[in-house]
């Protein structure tokens, strides 16, 4: 029977201290939690709606609760962390094994080097990839050239054919599109018809030539404020997300000599804007993903000087919601995603404090297990997904609250969720795996593995250890940059001798 909302029932169940005494978690505090789920809105007015998601979420996980969540099953068997398996299905996603998987995520493939060869360096196996080969990839993607003069564009036969010169990137990705999905692009191809009057034609065909021109000049400013950034594979526009993943990749070969450094640094804090935020490339989406991409790229290449770090730290402040979380921008939902990137950069800029209620962003992180599965999930109300094993236990992590998560069940989740024949880790159990929630499955498990020994209740005398001691088969990873610890130590490192 589905009962209509009562918010006076949800606030009596947090009124009673005996229902709050959770394992592992602090004392419920009544009178903060209701200051919690006050929401101020404009003109003096609060909401209290909120309390629907908090408290259900809460009686789900007592065992006498009739509220069944969403949630996922375990399967009755679960095996070992199969690390060699994991190997070889990272080792063997390749073009010839996955054409089509390959041809159509091109637009991600600097991101996906990056979370496979992650996931192979915490599994100790970096040294089965080819580094030259990768590191020549990499290098090539960067655009490193002046951009072509407008007169040369301008006059370009094959920008009007749409068959355009490799070294003009943005110009032939663009050409390469219908013209109508391009605003104030010509339509070369359908011209004027032959019942049009001559002074329609010359109408028509100077309004073509203007905007033309017009389109040209666009692409020559694009070009020119791309130089120094990477895409996603080689004549792909730059975006701040490609050009992090490039320079860890780099980090994890340990090449970043091989890389223009200055154009790269250049190319991020072109991107910020007046009121710290950050776009992610020249056409100007605002996220708080690109504030923490900006910054961990500096920050690796040991040039944070290089922007407004203060103005970055209030724009993320100006993200913060009711609940403690954060959101893309100003004014949208949390989710844990957004809350890693925004905890991200402002540990990078040492604002943490400063900035967040450790306890209040905790507790909400803390609300993301499952009761059922002890999967976490990224906002209330989802099912759980392994790569939230990540964007949680990193926030975690950051606010030194990794205490707060149920770390045997999380690690048994986590374990269920491999593929047993192909290797590989997927989203949720019987999914099908990938390189992204192959990494973040293991980068959760090297987290959980700081929270000490394995209990003897997890492990299985026929298969191995089965719970939080699989991450002590992993690398220590670090929490912010998602990259081995050993990694981020050498750049550390090298950035200070460079100081010197
Ligand atoms: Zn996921």
């Amino acid at each position: 029977m589905m009962h209509p909302f009562t918010n006076k029932k949800h606030f009596e169940y947090f009124d009673d201290d005996s229902k709050s005494n959770i394992a592992a978690k602090p004392k419920f505090d009544t009178e903060k939690t209701h200051s919690l789920l006050t929401l101020h809105g404009p003109n003096g007015a609060s909401y209290n709606f909120t309390s629907c998601w908090c408290s259900v979420n809460r009686q789900a996980m007592h065992s006498d609760a009739s509220y069944e969540s969403k949630d996922a099953t375990l399967p009755s068997t679960i095996h070992p962390l199969l690390l060699k398996k994991h190997v070889e299905f990272l080792v063997g996603y390749t073009p010839a094994n996955n054409p089509y998987e390959y041809a159509v995520t091109e637009h991600l493939r600097m991101n996906g080097m990056f979370w496979s060869l992650t996931a192979l360096d915490l599994m100790g196996a970096l040294d089965q990839m080819d580094r030259e080969a990768i590191v020549t990839f990499v290098r090539d993607c960067q655009h490193r050239n002046p951009p072509a003069p407008f007169a040369e564009l301008e006059a370009s036969e094959a920008l009007r054919s749409r068959t355009v010169d490799a070294s003009h990137a943005t110009a032939a990705a663009a050409a390469s599109l219908p013209s109508q999905a391009l605003p104030n692009a010509p339509d070369t191809n359908t011209g004027v018809g032959s019942d049009a009057t001559p002074s329609t034609d010359a109408r028509t065909n100077a309004a073509q030539e203007a905007a033309r021109q017009k389109y040209v000049k666009q692409l020559v400013a694009a070009s020119a404020s791309q130089r120094g950034g990477f895409g996603a594979s080689i004549g792909h526009d730059a975006h701040v997300l490609s050009t992090l993943s490039a320079v860890q990749i780099l980090c994890l070969f340990d090449r970043l000599d091989a890389i223009d450094e200055e154009a790269t640094v250049a190319f991020v804090a072109s991107l910020q804007q007046p009121d710290g935020s950050f776009v992610g490339d020249v056409w100007g989406e605002v996220d708080t993903r690109f504030s923490l991409c900006a910054m961990a790229c500096l920050s690796l290449l040991g040039r944070l000087d290089a922007i407004d770090v203060q103005a970055a730290v209030r724009f993320i402040q100006s993200t913060a919601n009711f609940d403690g979380g954060f959101g893309r921008v100003p004014g949208s939902e949390s989710h844990a995603s957004q809350v890693y990137v925004c905890l991200g950069a402002l540990t990078i800029a040492g604002a943490v404090d400063a900035c967040v209620d450790r306890d209040q962003l905790g507790w909400w992180l803390a609300e993301r297990q499952l009761p059922k599965s002890g999967g976490l999930n990224g906002r209330p109300e989802k099912l759980p997904d392994v790569c939230y094993s990540w964007w949680v236990l990193s926030s975690m992590c950051m606010l030194d609250r990794l205490q707060w998560i149920d770390a045997e069940r999380l690690a048994k989740f986590i374990l269920a969720c491999q593929d047993d024949v192909a290797g590989g880790i997927a989203d949720r159990p019987d999914d099908m795996s990938d390189p992204y929630h192959t990494v973040f499955g293991l980068a959760g498990l090297s987290l959980l593995a700081r929270l000490g020994a394995p209990d003897a209740k997890v492990q299985s005398d026929q298969e191995g250890v089965v719970g939080v001691s699989a991450g002590l088969a992993i690398k220590p990873v670090n929490s912010v940059y998602c990259l081995p610890q050993d990694v981020i130590d050498r750049v550390m490192q090298r950035n200070k001798d460079r100081r010197k």
